[in-house]
């Protein structure tokens, strides 16, 4: 699977060998964007990103990575 890239207003990439599907990314985000889907994250709104970071930090495998944070 390896890492998914997500281009909008931001790039949002998640690696999805890491990725276990937990959510914190999902609840953490103030603005809805993820998704998960198979028990992968997806960001599938990216660009209603408001660039916050949070989802970079909750993410305790480490599988975001974020152009702005
Ligand atoms: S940086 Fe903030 S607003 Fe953007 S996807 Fe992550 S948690 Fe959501």
């Amino acid at each position: 699977m390896a890492v998914k890239k997500y281009e909008g207003i931001v790039v949002i990439e998640i690696d999805e060998d890491k990725c276990d599907g937990d959510g914190e990314c999902a609840a953490v985000c103030p603005v809805d964007v993820f998704d998960i889907v198979d028990g992968k994250s997806h960001a599938t709104r990216v660009d209603d990103c408001i660039e916050c970071c949070a989802c970079v930090d909750a993410c305790h495998v480490k599988a975001i990575k974020h152009n702005t944070c």
